[in-house]
């Protein structure tokens, strides 16, 4: 599937999870074989892998960044050490962090650990989203107004962020999802049944091995919410022929 992708022209691959993707067996000759084809790898994880057991990064490998999902931001009982010791033994990757904000959200530990990400040096950013399943506008409000100021790497995305969906989804030629089940579906933010989702297949581009040249763009005025809008505004834009580009 790499040398597939590859092949159309892929320069850089996320792996997120669902599960845990650093447990899969494979894992290590996946990121070996995108060093042998020059692809980045960017991964989203746990992060247990890197904190809790210090695992070596396949030397010929290309992971450039790593993104560190705090799977509790609740009980105030996660230890925020962990995101030191995660980017102290990914040293020469850049790290990232990520909490879901739920209405039960502890804000005084995602304060600790914003601080701690402004404090090393190769951790660039902490995002905290809001929950797609559950809104929370009221501690989404207080984040902003106890977390962000101040701290330079802190990002927030509240799902009234969302805008409109469009029926010539660019971001799913640009860089679609190849999922566990072999389909390519046309962006990362379609969580098919948590969402509401009746029937996922309708979200199918096609099996992976089918994806090529000919692929066309998702059409997705069937999507309920879409939080990549200003994304397809941009490309649909770089898409347009320019009549002076010189003067781009
Ligand atoms: S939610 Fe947005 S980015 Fe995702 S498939 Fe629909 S239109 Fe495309």
């Amino acid at each position: 599937m790499v040398r597939h992708f590859h092949a159309l022209g892929t320069r850089a691959i996320t792996v997120s999870g669902g599960g845990e993707p650093t447990l899969h067996p494979g894992f290590d000759s996946f990121i070996d074989l995108c060093g042998e084809l020059d692809v980045h790898v960017g991964l989203i994880t746990n992060g247990l892998q890197w904190s809790d057991k210090p695992r070596k990064i396949p030397a010929n490998g290309k992971l450039i960044w790593a993104r560190m999902s705090i799977v509790d931001s609740e009980s105030g009982t996660y230890d925020v050490e962990r995101l030191r010791r995660f980017s102290e033994n990914l040293s020469d990757v850049a790290v990232g962090c990520y909490a879901t904000i739920t209405k039960n959200a502890n804000v005084d530990f995602i304060e600790r650990l914003a601080d701690m990400a402004e404090a090393l040096s190769n951790v660039t950013h902490f995002k905290l989203g809001e929950n797609s399943q559950e809104a929370a506008p009221e501690k989404m409000a207080e984040i902003k107004r106890r977390v962000l100021p101040g701290r330079a790497k802190v990002i927030v995305q509240s799902q009234s962020e969302a805008g409109k969906e469009t029926n010539r989804c660019l971001v799913s030629l640009l860089r679609p999802v190849v999922a566990a089940d072999g389909y390519v579906y046309p962006c990362c933010d379609l969580n098919l049944k948590d969402a509401g989702y009746v029937d996922p297949v309708m979200f199918r581009m096609g099996h992976w091995r089918d994806f090529g040249p000919d692929t066309k763009a998702f059409n997705g005025s069937i999507c309920q919410r879409c939080i990549w809008s200003h994304y397809n505004e941009a490309l649909d834009s770089l898409m347009k022929p320019l009549e002076h580009e010189r003067f781009l």
